[in-house]
């Protein structure tokens, strides 16, 4: 006997059709003799509809109530699924995160699960029952609903996992596993079967939508065996585990792209002690994440240009906040540019093996793609380029890696 912890994404409880069908498949986990929580997102297209509504109440809308509406998607169908298990003669209960009750901090709208008292979904399973509990929702300080940020039901069904030692955290999407670069982009992707922690967490942060970032720190941190899988297909999914676990290791395991970045360049910023604070310190304190940064020496000791980028979202309040300060920092003009993309080579093999990054240098080169910016860790390598260039660069590389399938 096994504890599973089994995740349904929007896609997969879209319908009432889709809702027996994930009844069916935890049925099928149950009566195999295993002991199985599931969690469960909003049918598809609900959250964004929810959101939709505070805005329209609520242009600047209060995050505690704007919790209070978005998390009640994930209430339906827990209902829901709950009533089909109980239709196919599975003993089934739902569960909100209040109930359970899934703890977090007060950040509405962003909450972090800070425990989970398992012990009533542990009495409830020794009986026979198997719990549907209600992804993306946490219950904060005073008792208010929280949740845990978009797609965070990933997260809810790792944490579980977590809490509940389970042997397994499966997740089930849209997509039938975690693929070397996106299928709609690039012509003959490869599915992994299984991936690093690490790789994974880059991969998520990198852009690649299928996990929730946070889902895989949480993953990584304790050890949750997770698996990414299809409730559409029987196909085998990508097992996200410990790199010990990973027999024939490929030196790139995926390449990933993200349009959701901006790239602001101050001209001819003093080159001085403190210009580098006064630029980045206002950023922070507007809660504006900058990501990749390049600065030159200027060559008379004088004036440099810098380069950074920030989300797109972000991209109107940075250059507000910089050019407020245009005087404390100094420089002559900004240059906004909203059309760039950042194209990133994953693999934990790059420790080991050089020439990672000259390949996909000399790659782009070939296809006279222009690098504007360049960044790297030990397991990945990202470039900014021109947005045109997405499909090609990724195609490029994709192939350059040796990664397309037979
Ligand atoms: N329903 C929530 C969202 O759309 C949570 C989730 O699906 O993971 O963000
Ligand atoms: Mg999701």
């Amino acid at each position: 006997m096994a504890r599973i912890v089994q995740k349904f994404g929007g896609t997969s409880v879209g319908d009432i059709d889709r809702i027996k069908n994930v009844a069916r498949r935890v049925k099928a986990t149950f009566d195999a003799g295993n002991q199985v929580a599931v969690v469960v997102s909003a049918m598809s297209g609900v959250t964004n509809q929810l959101v939709d509504y505070c805005r329209q109440v609520a242009p600047n809308y209060d995050f505690r109530e704007y919790d209070a509406v978005v998390s009640t998607g994930e209430q339906v169908t827990t209902g829901l699924l709950a009533l089909a298990l109980q239709e196919l003669g599975v003993p089934s209960r739902s569960w909100m995160g209040w109930q359970v009750p899934i703890r977090s901090d007060s950040a509405h709208s962003k909450a972090r699960i800070e425990g989970i008292d398992t012990a009533s979904l542990i009495t409830e399973m020794a009986a026979g029952f198997v719990p549907v509990v209600a992804g993306f929702q946490g219950v904060g300080p005073g008792n208010r609903i929280t949740t845990l940020g978009r797609g965070g039901s990933d997260t809810s069904a790792v944490a579980l996992a977590a809490a509940l030692h389970a042997d397994r955290c499966d997740i089930y999407t849209d997509v039938d596993g975690v693929y070397t670069a996106d299928p709609r982009i690039v012509a003959r992707p490869r599915k992994l079967d299984k991936i690093t922690y690490e790789e994974m967490l880059e991969m998520a942060s990198l852009g690649a939508k299928v996990l929730q970032t946070r889902s895989v720190e949480m993953a990584m941190k304790h050890r949750v065996l997770v698996q990414v899988l299809s409730s559409f297909t029987d196909s085998p999914g990508t097992l996200v585990c410990d790199e010990e676990e990973i027999v024939e290791r490929q030196i790139v395991s995926g390449i990933t792209y993200s349009r959701d970045e901006a790239k602001i360049t101050l001209i001819k910023v003093s080159d001085r002690p403190g210009v580098a604070a006064a630029i980045f310190g206002p950023l922070a304190d507007a809660n504006i994440n900058v990501d990749m940064i390049v600065q030159n020496i200027s060559e008379d000791g004088s004036k440099t240009d810098l380069t950074f980028t920030v989300a797109k979202t972000d991209l109107e309040q940075a250059i507000a906040v910089i050019s407020g300060k245009k005087d404390d920092i100094g420089y002559v003009r900004l240059v906004p540019d909203p059309n760039v993309v950042k194209v990133s080579v994953i693999g934990v093999g790059m420790r080991s093996h050089a020439g990672i990054a000259q390949t996909m240098f000399t790659t782009l080169a070939e296809r006279s793609i222009n690098i504007k910016v360049i960044s790297t860790s030990e397991i990945k390598v990202s470039v900014l380029i021109a947005e045109e260039y997405t499909e090609l660069a990724l195609r490029a590389l994709h192939s350059a890696y040796g990664l397309d399938a037979a």
